[in-house]
């Protein structure tokens, strides 16, 4: 049976036309014109309206925490706000499921944990840790489980059975990475350099001790240190959320004489400043934490320029509780954002009141993922023979966000009370609609897959 999505104006890579797309067993078929004769002969999937027809956008960073602490997400209610943020693929992050997935036992009982639990597509990070960096046999165990990538920290993580790289395991990781040509993705703070301007036992506990604990050259130096190693080993580096500009113009740098990094960053260094953070507390607290506005400007600069690859929501949701105990101590607030209903969509309006192109920005959101990492060839990009991963998306729609629209499981994101521009319609995952915006998810039982499982 072939289904249509009919009356849409289809993203085609550079531009968008008034076709209609023609769907067969979850793959696109065809994109047609909307008066051909095989679109009345198939069985209409969704009439857009005169919406845009996009490729379904791919979060390559976020925390949804199953197994074991979906006190804090979980994969049913992280999917389901993934999706209704026009969302079809997400990478997973090792931690804050519990164990941390740093072998291949834990990545197993991970996957195990998350059948039928996604309502969207999905890959796993495997976790590389100071204890198991130097041990071949187990990394290459988490291979074949079937990985995106490894996930590292160079600062420490706030997860004890996850291991920060020191300066002794952190070559061991590049090494290992380069030799099996396998992404490594860093958060890229430098300990030393934390742990030189930390306030935490200075007796202060606002707001602002926090940001002065955690400078950019704490992220400077660790880009420095992990692009010289990626240089001497051929590791293929992903830097993840970065949040100031100077650390792009490095990494970008390093890029043009030949170092193998991909440029992540978040909305939410893109759309709040540390002013925003002194004001809200911990409820924008994050890890590195929000810069000032010339920052924030200079950072759309570097999206302007083309230096950064690609947005991640790095959605990292805890209860409410374990942000409110921070009110008056921000030392004792989760660091973390719940974004990733909200975030991209935002990002999209913004960028547009900024006089940015939805063409210029859809590849930091869909294409540049899709080619980066493995497994996620088959999306990306409309085009005949690309997996139905669809976004309907209504620049016209404008939407003030409440806390009853979030279908992630803690209803509060530092989104509330934001207004903004451009909906998303629905959300189709191997060519079936899972998300609509009248209606909220409309499948019972979710289906989405493990792409990277072997
Ligand atoms: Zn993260």
């Amino acid at each position: 049976m072939i289904h249509a999505i009919i009356n849409g104006r289809v993203f085609d890579g550079a531009d968008f036309t008034y076709k209609a797309l023609l769907i067969k067993n979850g793959v696109i078929q065809s994109i047609v014109a909307p008066d051909c004769p095989e679109v009345t002969q198939a069985a209409i999937l969704y009439d857009a309206k005169g919406a845009f027809v996009l490729p379904g956008f791919i979060d390559v960073h976020v925390h949804f925490n199953e197994p074991g602490r979906t006190v804090w997400e979980g994969f049913r209610t992280g999917s389901a706000g993934a999706a209704a943020g026009g969302i079809t693929t997400v990478c997973d992050m090792p931690l804050n499921s519990h164990p941390s997935a740093n072998n291949a036992g834990t990545l197993q009982l991970k996957e195990q944990s998350l059948h039928h639990q996604s309502f969207i597509d999905f890959a796993l990070w495997g976790g590389m840790t100071a204890d198991m960096s130097h041990n071949e046999k187990a990394l290459q165990a988490m291979q074949d489980v079937g990985i995106i990538g490894f996930k590292g920290f160079l600062s420490e993580s706030g997860i004890s059975d996850f291991k920060r790289l020191d300066h002794h395991s952190l070559p061991q990781a590049m090494a290992f990475c380069g030799e099996t040509n396998t992404i490594l993705a860093l958060h890229a703070e430098l300990e030393d350099i934390l742990t030189h301007y930390d306030l935490s036992q200075s007796g202060r506990k606002d707001a602002a001790a926090f940001l002065e604990s955690r400078p950019v050259d704490a992220e400077l130096e660790a880009v420095d240190i992990v692009l010289d190693y990626s240089a001497k080993y051929n590791t293929p580096l992903h830097i993840v959320h970065v949040s100031h500009p100077d650390v792009v113009e490095r990494l970008f740098s390093a890029k043009k004489t030949g170092v193998n990094v991909s440029i992540e960053t978040c909305p939410h260094y893109l759309l709040f400043t540390d002013e925003d953070f002194l004001r809200e507390g911990p409820l924008l607290k994050s890890t590195p934490p929000l810069r000032d506005k010339d920052s924030v400007e200079g950072l759309w600069e570097k999206i302007h320029q083309g230096k950064i690859d690609i947005i991640s929501s790095d959605h990292s949701p805890c209860p409410p509780a374990m942000k409110q105990r921070g009110i008056n101590n921000i030392w004792q607030a989760w660091s973390g954002i719940q974004s990733v209903q909200f975030g991209i969509p935002a990002f999209i309006s913004c960028a547009l009141r900024r006089g940015f192109s939805l063409t210029d920005m859809l590849p930091l959101l869909t294409n540049n993922a899709a080619q980066r990492f493995p497994y996620l060839h088959e999306q990306g990009r409309i085009q005949p023979g690309k997996k139905a991963n669809l976004t309907i998306y209504d620049p016209t729609i404008d939407t003030h966000v409440t806390s009853d629209d979030i279908l992630f499981r803690h209803k509060y994101s530092p989104y509330v009370g934001r207004e903004i521009k451009g909906a998303i319609k629905a959300t189709f995952v191997n060519g079936q609609c899972v998300y609509k915006a009248e209606e909220g998810i409309v499948v019972d039982e979710p289906f989405g897959k493990n792409l990277a499982s072997l």
